[in-house]
């Protein structure tokens, strides 16, 4: 069996040459994610036609992800570019700071941040490495005692315990990064810090906007990443195409160890959805500097599979470490592992479930049957992807291959789970379209004589939504 599991990597300087992107291409990695908290325009549409270039060369579908920085409050810079604070100390965020900070104070890019705290706040940064009490606020500025003191470098990010800061999840950068990342068609869109279904509304109303030229219209994930955000899953989940379980930011604003539990219960919300989950997060956090990973983090890796996640995510150990291709490499071999481990349980996960449309009422017939017959492969010849979208929310051991004439549509599948996206130009007569199938995967040694496979199609085909018919075939 292939790894179903999918790997999103994170490009910055460690990974942005044509030899390193390759490499982990052929390493596993699935789909490629820009961060726009770094970069101008220009890097990352550079970034984005470097990785369609390579994914060409390597001959497998890649997903380009733009991941939009968001409200992320960050502090200013320092005049000698970090200072040390000590515990105990004073310490003042001021939001009309011009001149680079020191030891006494910094400035802030978030104006309204004195306007979102009270006394007696907690506000953690750098991930929750610093910790400072506000103490007061007179006017812009936000006077802080270090309650835990350490290095603290230019541009590190701020979050509040509990939530609570009024910033909406789409700032004026974002709007602007929306069109660029429309201008190179990006697959997936991700939104920082959304607080409920109308940001994501809104976010996806902009990405749709902009792709107008091209009639692109991107995925839309949503980064969970924010206490208000909990309550609000269900209806967030509704309005997007998938989330990220963002423990980064999310652990400092529930606390650590809440975080656990909530990656659990996200993943199998979004999965009885239909949505996408992504695990995101120093999931192999100690390959930035070392060769191999710890036994915890291989824990991490596993569990999350385990627990049902489309995708495993790597931010700076692919952007900035030093071992971008063998974090890949150990990655995949962990994922591999713990999918041999995965109970399949079907039938349990069918029962109480009802099933309205008749394109998904094929697919779940496709899954059940495959499964029951022991089929080498699932093949769904598919227009917009969801029929293998439906396929890859139940866990089974045979391999679902997504056949369809549209590259939007291949890239957008390489984030599915157990999912193998092929673009094929294809028939319009079904019985064809049919044959041509089975010749793809035989040529490419997928199935071989004699194998059973279950294959679902439209008839007439062509139309997104017209799945009817499940056909089971034995390679002759
Ligand atoms: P970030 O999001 O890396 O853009 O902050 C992920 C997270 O917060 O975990
Ligand atoms: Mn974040």
């Amino acid at each position: 069996m292939p790894r179903a599991t999918k790997i999103v990597a994170t490009l910055g300087p460690a990974s942005s040459d044509a030899d390193t992107l390759e490499r982990l291409l052929r390493a596993g990695v699935d789909v490629v994610r820009l961060n726009f908290s770094h970069g101008k325009a220009q890097d990352h549409i550079d970034r984005a036609n470097l990785v369609r270039e390579c994914a060409r060369r390597v001959g497998k579908p890649v997903a380009l992800m733009a991941d939009l920085q968001g409200p992320k409050i960050r502090v200013g810079k320092f005049a000698q570019g970090k200072i040390m604070l000590e515990t105990g100390q004073p310490f003042v965020l001021d939001a009309g700071r011009t001149e680079l900070g020191d030891e006494l104070g910094v400035g802030l890019d978030y104006k309204e941040l004195p306007r979102d705290v009270k006394p007696g706040d907690t506000l953690l940064l750098n991930d929750g490495l610093i910790v400072l009490t506000v103490d007061t606020v007179k006017g812009d500025q936000v006077h802080t005692l270090v309650k835990i003191g350490g290095e603290l470098s230019n541009n590190k990010g701020i979050n509040k315990q509990g939530g609570g800061l009024t910033a909406p999840a789409l700032t004026a950068k974002d709007m602007e990064d929306i069109k660029t990342a429309m201008s190179f068609q990006c697959d997936y869109l991700a939104v920082s810090f959304p607080k409920n279904a109308t940001d994501m509304e809104m976010a996806r109303q902009l990405a749709n906007v902009a792709g107008e030229p091209w009639r692109h219209k991107p995925a839309m994930i949503a980064k969970i990443e924010r206490t208000e955000a909990i309550p609000q899953l269900e209806a967030i989940l509704k309005a997007s195409d998938g989330i990220m379980v963002a423990r980064g930011d999310l652990a400092v604003e529930v606390g650590n160890a809440a975080v656990p539990a909530l990656q659990k219960r996200m993943i199998r919300m979004a999965r009885e959805m239909d949505k996408i989950a992504i695990t995101a997060t120093q999931m192999m956090e100690s390959m930035i500097v070392n060769p191999v990973p710890t036994r915890a983090e291989v824990s991490d890796v596993a569990n999350a599979v385990l627990d049902g996640t489309d995708a495993v995510m790597l931010s700076a150990e692919t952007a900035a470490g030093k071992y971008p291709v063998e974090t890949v490499e150990h990655m995949h071999l962990i994922a591999l592992e713990a999918e041999r481990a995965h109970e399949v349980r079907l039938d349990a996960d069918f029962t109480n479930k009802t099933f309205g449309r008749i394109d998904q009422a094929i697919a779940m017939g496709a899954l059940f049957t495959a499964h029951h017959l022991g089929c080498k492969a699932i093949i769904a010849l598919t227009e917009s992807g969801s029929t293998a979208l439906w396929m890859s929310r139940y866990n089974i051991r045979v391999p679902i291959y997504g056949l369809t004439h549209k590259a939007g549509s291949q890239a957008r599948m390489a984030l599915y789970r157990n999912v193998r996206p092929v673009l094929m130009p294809m028939s319009d007569d079904r019985d064809q379209a049919l044959v041509q199938a089975e010749r793809l995967l035989v040529n490419n040694g997928l199935l071989k004589p004699g194998d059973t496979y279950a294959i679902t199609c439209g008839e007439p085909m062509g139309y997104p939504g017209g799945t009817n018919m499940l056909k089971v075939c034995r390679v002759a």
